[in-house]
């Protein structure tokens, strides 16, 4: 019933600043015009006066943080990136959300997070959350990228355990590893759909349940 709610929900967010992080990756900070209510790794819908397109991003920033934060690229220069872009500290967007249910479970089963690329952001949001609560689930993330990994000081200190391989091969060696030893934990898969489909495969061929897999398909890659 909440996801029915959160369709409606609609937050003024005024534009504080960017961040750039690496490459033509930045990171975006929101100041909500009210409180939003967030569950750490959710996903909202994002238009900014001017801009015909719509995009969903995840939220990057946890709910113990002021202000939302979203991590992107912004090299297709798209008409809705260059309007991200071209924000002025004061300038206000819209947010629809936060959606759905790529968060934690109740309980205290292991978690395992593979991400590839930007594909990071709900992970730094659960991560992050996961340590100001002191949650007691232990969380192991492998994050696949080529160099520079994205918010890789806040990682790696929030995670039980951190990997972070450079190359596709380095990644599916460590993702075997950890689902082999790890039969009981949830996984959550973050990025493009096309890495979100072949590590579901991945890890199916290891023997892990279907209904333990959790995914975030970042559409528009
Ligand atoms: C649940 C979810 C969470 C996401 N979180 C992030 C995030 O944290 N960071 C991030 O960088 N990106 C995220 N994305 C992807 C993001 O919404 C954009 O698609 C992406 O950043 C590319 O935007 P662009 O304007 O550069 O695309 P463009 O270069 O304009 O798009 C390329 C093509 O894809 C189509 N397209 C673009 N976006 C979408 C879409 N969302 N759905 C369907 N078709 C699309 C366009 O119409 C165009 O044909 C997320 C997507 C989803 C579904």
């Amino acid at each position: 019933m909440r996801h029915v709610f959160a369709f409606f929900r609609r937050s003024k967010l005024e534009f504080v600043e960017k961040k750039h992080e690496k490459d033509d990756v930045y990171t975006y900070s929101f100041r909500p015009q009210r409180p939003v209510r967030q569950i750490a790794g959710q996903h909202g819908l994002f238009m900014i006066p001017g801009a015909i397109a719509v995009r969903p991003f995840s939220l990057a920033s946890a709910p113990e943080e002021q202000l939302i934060k979203i991590g992107t690229h912004i090299g297709s220069q798209s008409t809705f990136k260059r309007a991200l872009d071209g924000l002025q500290p004061g300038q206000h967007i819209y947010m629809q959300g936060p959606y759905l249910d790529f968060t934690f479970q109740d309980d205290e089963r292991p978690v395992v997070m593979l991400a590839q690329g930007i594909g990071i952001t709900p992970f730094r949001s659960m991560l992050l959350h996961a340590q100001a609560t002191s949650r007691k689930a232990p969380t192991t993330l492998i994050h696949v990228e080529e160099k520079d990994h994205t918010y890789r000081a806040e990682t790696e200190k929030a995670a039980t355990k951190s990997l972070y391989p450079t190359t596709v091969d380095g990644f599916q060696k460590d993702a075997i590893k950890v689902a082999v030893g790890a039969k009981n934990a949830w996984f959550y898969l973050s990025g493009s759909p096309r890495f979100v489909k072949e590590t579901t495969k991945l890890l199916l061929g290891q023997g892990v349940q279907k209904r333990a897999i959790k995914k975030d398909s970042f559409l528009g890659y």
